[in-house]
């Protein structure tokens, strides 16, 4: 299992709950405000699943959560590693993904393996290859299969974007709602220019806590329960 880091204790990742996060190294993306590019490429150990678990200290934690780098790259050793915590310690598990992997998805679910998945949605569709360097069609068609199957299963089902003033506009809010208007959550984030790994998201400037509020105020229009996440905290709308 190819990790690149490992949080014992966090308040943030998994909400309203106190969770590990295990941090899978590789991605099939390259997206220039990416924080963990880099780092994932200098800093990858290759450990087996079962020893990963074992070096988690879960004194505190209500959950796991998986994330990345994209988890489904490495398909086989994110199921056995989510068999081994359900197996041994029956937490619930929070998957992060960036939506280019349906199939590995529908098997955890599928298998029980999952409880909560989160799914980022860059960006309008159209936008993926200029943000994301990958096809953004293919998304469109990967997320609405996802909701469809979380909803068939009662999988909790987040989609969440990250805000890039620069680069999008109210009607990339717009489209994106109008395609995840069925998940159970949807996020929107605060672009943080300060760690992206390409030097031009790093001279971009970040979005407002007001623009974000009026961004998640458009997204309500189409989805009940909104958030916005932003360095001031958490703010459900
Ligand atoms: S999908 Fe996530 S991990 Fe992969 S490049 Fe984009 S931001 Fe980074």
């Amino acid at each position: 299992m190819k990790i690149f880091g490992i949080i014992d204790l966090s308040t943030l990742d998994y909400p309203k709950r106190c969770s590990s996060v295990v941090f899978m190294s590789g991605c099939n993306m390259r997206c220039g405000y990416c924080h963990n590019y880099l780092h994932m490429k200098r800093n990858t150990r290759d450990i087996p699943p079962y020893k990963v678990y074992k070096s988690i200290d879960l004194t505190f934690s209500e959950a796991i959560v998986i994330s990345g780098g994209e988890p489904t790259v490495q398909p086989q050793t994110l199921i056995e590693f989510c068999r081994i915590v359900k197996r041994e310690e029956n937490l619930p598990i929070k998957l992060d993904t960036n939506g280019s992997n349906v199939d590995v998805v529908k098997e955890l679910i599928q298998e029980g393996l999952i409880d909560y998945l989160a799914v980022d949605v860059k960006c309008a569709f159209e936008k993926y290859w200029d943000i994301a360097q990958y096809e953004g069609s293919k998304i469109e068609d990967n997320v609405k299969k996802l909701i469809k199957i979380c909803k068939k299963e009662g999988i909790f089902i987040e989609c969440r974007t990250t805000y890039i003033p620069e680069k999008m506009d109210k009607e990339d809010i717009y489209t994106i709602v109008n395609t995840v208007k069925g998940c159970n959550l949807y996020a929107l984030q605060q672009f943080d220019s300060e760690h992206c790994w390409k030097e031009e998201y790093r001279k971009m400037r970040e979005p407002t806590l007001e623009e974000l509020v009026e961004l998640g105020n458009v997204a309500k229009e189409y989805i009940p329960n909104v958030v916005v996440r932003s360095k001031e905290g958490i703010l459900y709308l």
